[in-house]
């Protein structure tokens, strides 16, 4: 099925909107819910945490509360801190096997499952590739030499996972690296602190919902044009689960004349070809942010077929002839919605890979 909207360019960051947007951060909504709102900086992004709540004393608690899940998730993921778990299980010697707590042992059971299901299109062991690329630090174009050593130094065959010892062994010298599902580790964490009621957090683009707004309306979640960050091109209503969005131009890197995008194939060792975007539902932030990356490295042909196989709510935004084409799953291309300032140019909604 076809569906064409009238929009333009393209998109990857993930805004949110709700009723109060731009107001106060705190004012009383319908049904005496006060509106609560907390901004700050963590792992390398901005975070925006906002709750109604009965009481306003209350909700600013639960919003600290949020916070700090976030806070301690980075202390613990964060490959920049030395004093990280992930750190200390990066530098543990090969062979020597590293005990995780409960938490991290429950988030690796789900790390390493979803890495075989994508057939390691994403995989947690891609941090001596990252290196190679100098992903987080600019880009960089590595020798093939390079790559060829650091393919042979990634991947999570080199890891040794027992779920019931709660122990991680590198039988190499592998590194974890947390970018592609550290963010939705952290929601999860903060979900669990904010519990029932309406509440929504913004973390870096990906943002995770709960509830109804006072007025019994959902939160409105826009997919925003990753050339035009501005610009929204399809808007989303949710009461629960997280978007996450892989992709976006803005965070690829220009080294030599050359694009390198910060999403590599872990088989073969380079930057991903897609140069769109992709957009991941699911109830876990965690799952969400895996699986919008490994979509992303499968890019939309095979990854509309995987997801729409697995059950995951998926649609890929796909640059064309000036404009965007939205290819996705089923269940999640009926959710989606034009974006009312999308007026220019046409964009194309279509539920499945199949040729128009
Ligand atoms: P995201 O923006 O969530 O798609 O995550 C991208 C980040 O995850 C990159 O900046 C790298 O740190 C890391 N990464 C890149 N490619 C992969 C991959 N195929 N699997 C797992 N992590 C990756
Ligand atoms: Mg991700």
């Amino acid at each position: 099925m076809t569906r064409t909207l009238g929009s333009a360019l393209l998109a990857s960051l993930v805004v949110w909107q709700f009723p109060a947007a731009g107001s106060a951060s705190s004012g009383r909504g319908a049904g005496g819910q006060q509106l609560v709102e907390r901004q700050a900086y963590l792992m390398g992004t901005s975070v925006r945490l906002v709750a109604y709540d009965a009481r306003r004393e209350a909700g600013l608690n639960r919003l600290e509360g949020a916070l700090r899940a976030l806070e301690d998730t980075e202390q613990e993921l964060s490959t920049w801190r030395a004093d990280s778990d992930i750190s200390v299980l990066n530098r543990t010697p090969v062979g020597t096997p590293w005990r995780a707590s409960a938490r991290l042992c429950r988030m690796f059971t789900d790390v390493l499952e979803w890495q075989q299901a994508s057939g390691g299109a994403f995989d947690p062991a891609v941090g001596v590739l990252v290196g190679v690329w100098n992903i987080h630090e600019g880009g960089r174009i590595p020798s093939p030499s390079e790559v060829a050593f650091a393919l042979g130094h990634a991947g999570s065959r080199w890891l040794d996972f027992d779920p019931l010892a709660c122990t991680l062994t590198r039988r190499t010298e592998v590194t974890i690296d947390v970018g592609a599902f550290g963010k939705g580790e952290a929601l999860d964490r903060a979900a669990v602190v904010l519990g029932d009621g309406a509440w929504m957090i913004d973390l870096g683009g990906q943002v995770s919902v709960n509830g109804r707004l006072p007025d019994g309306q959902s939160w409105t979640v826009e997919i925003a044009d990753p050339v035009d960050r501005q610009r929204a091109v399809a808007t989303l209503q949710l009461q629960s689960g997280s978007l996450s969005t892989s992709g976006g131009s803005e965070r690829d890197m220009r080294v030599e004349g050359r694009r390198v995008g910060h999403i590599l194939d872990p088989r073969t060792g380079l930057p991903a070809s897609f140069n769109g975007s992709v957009s991941v539902w699911h109830q876990s932030g965690l799952v969400a942010d895996m699986l919008s990356t490994a979509l992303y490295v499968m890019g939309p042909d095979q990854g509309v077929r995987w997801a729409t196989a697995q059950g995951v709510e998926a649609a890929f935004l796909i640059p064309d002839n000036g404009g965007v084409r939205i290819v996705g799953t089923p269940a999640f291309t009926r959710r989606l919605q034009p974006a009312r300032a999308a007026t220019a140019g046409a964009a194309t909604f279509r539920e499945s890979n199949e040729p128009e």
